[in-house]
This record gives C-alpha cells, structure tokens and sequence, in this order.
C-alpha cells in the first residue's frame, strides 16, 4: 500500500521536500525513573520537511500533543535566572510601549510557571495565563497567577472573549513553534485581542538556526521552524499583521514580533518599517524561500557530531571523563543523534528538582544534582544548553581547574 506524503501545518500542501534527518528519537522531553529503564522507549523519526508552497519548515505530525506533553513534564521556566531577567525586561518594555496599567488586561499563552507574569502582576496589572501543563501551571497559581490549564486556539479565545476577558496585550514567547495547529493558535490570538491590542510573539529564527548549524534545536515537541516571512503569511492568513520586530540573542538567535489585527488600521512608523524589511531582506538573500539555504545542513551536521564524538574519545582514551552539564532538550538532540551513552558522557548535571534522579531518554545518562556533580570533581565541561554557556561558565568561576566546552555550531572550548 502506497504511503501518502504528510501535509503541510499551514497551507495543507504535500511535504516532500526533506531538511535534515536525525534519525529516530524518543520525545526529547520525556525523563526516565530508573523502573522505566528496563521498559521500551517509543521512539519517533525526527525529519524535517520545507514546504515548497509556503515554506514552512516543519515536522510533520507523528503523536499527538498531548502524548508529548506528559503531566510530568520537566521544563520549569523559572529555573533559569538569566530567563526571568529576560522577561523582567520584556515585562517593562511592554508596558511602556502600549502603556499598560491597572485598566489593561493581559494573557500569556504558555505561561508556564508563571515566569513572565509574576512581573505583571508586581505592576498591578490584571493577567492570566493559559498552560495546558499541570505542573507548571500549579506553580504559577502559588504566585498568585490566575491560570487556564488548557491549550489554546480559537475555541478557548471565543469563550475568554465572551466573559469578556479580551486582552491588550497578549504574549506568546517560545510557544509558536510547540503548536500542532498553527493556523488556530493564530487565528485565535486575532479574536481574542482588543481592537487596538497587539500580540508579541518570541520565537528562535530559522535563519539562525541554519546559519549557526543549530540542529540540536530540533525535536519532537517543536513542530515548526519559522522565519518573519513565512510568520507574514500565516499571520495575514489568520487576520494579524506585523507591526515591529526586534532581534534578541535568546535561544541562538530569536526575533520578538509585534503584531495588530489588519482592521486596526495601526501602521508601523519608519523605523519599525525598516527593521522589518532588513530581516525579510536577510532571509530572502539566505535563500529561504527556495531550496537554496537548505542544502548542505545535514553535512553540517555530521561534521558537528563527528566533532563531538572524537572529543569524547580522545579525553577516554586520555583517561578522563567529560561529564554533562544542564539535561536540556536540544542536549537529548544532540546526544541521541551522535549515539552518545554513559560510556562516553557518565553524568549530566542540573538544577531543576523534577529532573535529579532521572535519565535522559534513549542514552540513559543519569541527571544528577549540581552538588554531586561537584563531588566528581568535573575537570572537562560540555554544556548541552550552549545558550546558557556564559551563565553556566560564570556559576562556576571558582572552579579553575574546569574547561568548558560546547558542541554546537562545532566543538570548541569556551
Ligand atoms: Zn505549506
């Protein structure tokens, strides 16, 4: 029987056109007891796709969201200190822009643990928070934030719209990519903000990600890789137009849109009107719109793994250990698609509660506590979040004897 070709997210065209192939992996996620290490692993393939219509790069669909996103979940926002400064700033920003006060309304679509709208809430700003995440969500509301633990589109704004919770501001940072159905998470920002409202949304750029050889940013919960002209189209599609956008370096590399609703008839001034088209014009001389910029990535990729696999060697056969630090998703990627186990890499520090005592999923590398971590005496560092390089480096500033190492674009010390 004749396998038919996925769709696409957006426009519902046959994919066909293949990205990069890392192989077969478990969700990247899914943090293993030590009873679950004698059980199967479901594992799903990991192949990304551009859609020759519209250009989306994508995975397509294998499990269904809610298989992914599991109630145990270990992703904690505020686990990271450098992320709450980010959205500390993002938070005054935002309310100098729109002038937002105690008369304004703003919702967060993946709130998470209520990272971004605690700072809301210090300005005595109402707020709410959609998390379809018990645990996360169970956070947030110890600090006071109102939140939904549902996941949203246009059914959920409908009946937010209707209890007249219609937002000024809405916010949707690293959730766009995490969205089955892209053309409803949109549409559904377009009916649940007020007229004169505008949405900011965070997302890491494709263009990064295939300028910095980022491929270990690819995994199952993130289903699309998206640029500002590929969002243009879909968010024109769904009602919304862009307004602004800022470049942050978050993530490898990620823009901040802004967007309005098209009947607001809210124009850009010149300057916002220039930052938008340098980055249509970048991605449009990277080639994202043809085949161009895709190929050679899976190379690129090889090479990187190649890097990382022979650094691992040489230091065993030196008789040292390289040990792990921070079990991030983008390091299960990573780990996974090299073939990396505890007999290269022994151990993976990191701070979040709900991940210590766990394994990573496929290379059952055991997380432990940054304290035991410690007890090891880690000579030779590789920090799978590299986003996060610097912080961890300077966490442990006191420790001369350590090297640091990532492995993304290459292997290289840092
Ligand atoms: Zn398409």
């Amino acid at each position: 029987m004749a396998v038919s070709s996925p769709c696409c997210r957006h426009c519902q065209s046959p994919l066909e056109q293949e990205v990069i192939d890392l192989g077969h992996q478990p969700p990247s996620n899914a943090y293993l007891t030590a009873e679950q290490l004698s059980l199967p692993e479901i594992t799903y393939p990991l192949k990304v796709y551009v859609c020759t219509a519209c250009w989306l790069v994508q995975l397509p669909a294998h499990a269904a969201a809610d298989q992914l996103f599991t109630a145990d979940y270990a992703y904690f926002s505020s686990t990271s200190s450098s992320w709450c400064d980010h959205a500390r700033r993002y938070v005054g920003a935002a309310c100098e822009r729109l002038g937002l006060g105690a008369d304004s309304f703003v919702v967060e679509l993946a709130s998470n643990d209520g990272y971004l709208l605690q700072y809301v809430r210090e300005r005595g700003i109402p707020c709410l928070g959609i998390e379809p995440t018990a645990a996360t969500a169970a956070v947030a509301r110890t600090k006071g934030i109102d939140t939904i633990e549902r996941f949203f589109g246009v059914a959920l704004a409908e009946e937010l719209v209707d209890g007249r919770q219609a937002a000024d501001l809405i916010v949707a940072n690293n959730v766009l990519a995490h969205v089955p159905d892209i053309n409803d998470f949109l549409a559904g920002m377009a009916i649940l903000l007020k007229p004169a409202g505008q949405v900011s949304i965070e997302f890491p750029h494709l263009l990064e990600l295939l300028q910095g050889n980022q491929f270990d940013t690819i995994y199952h919960e993130h289903y699309s890789y998206i640029s500002l002209a590929v969002l243009q189209r879909m968010a024109g599609h769904a009602g919304l137009k862009l307004v602004d956008v800022e470049r942050l370096p978050t993530h490898g590399g990620s823009l901040r849109v802004w967007l309005a609703r098209c009947d607001a008839g809210l124009e850009s001034d010149a300057a916002a009107q220039d930052r938008l088209a340098a980055i249509l014009g970048a991605e449009s001389a990277a080639g994202l719109t043809s085949l161009q910029a895709y190929a050679g990535f899976q190379q690129r990729a090889e090479a990187a793994k190649h890097g990382l696999l022979r650094f691992l060697l040489n230091a065993r056969e030196r008789g040292a250990w390289v040990m792990g630090y921070g079990a991030a998703a983008k390091g299960n990627t990573l780990l996974n698609y090299a073939g990396v186990s505890r007999d290269l890499l022994p151990v993976v520090a990191d701070k979040a509660a709900s991940k210590i005592g766990r394994f990573l999923p496929a290379s059952h590398i055991p997380v432990i506590s940054p304290e035991e971590w410690l007890s090891l005496q880690p000579q030779e560092v590789l920090v799978l979040p590299w986003n996060l390089a610097e912080e961890v480096k300077s966490a442990f500033r006191d420790q001369p004897a350590m090297t640091f190492y990532r492995a993304i674009p290459g292997l290289e010390r840092i």
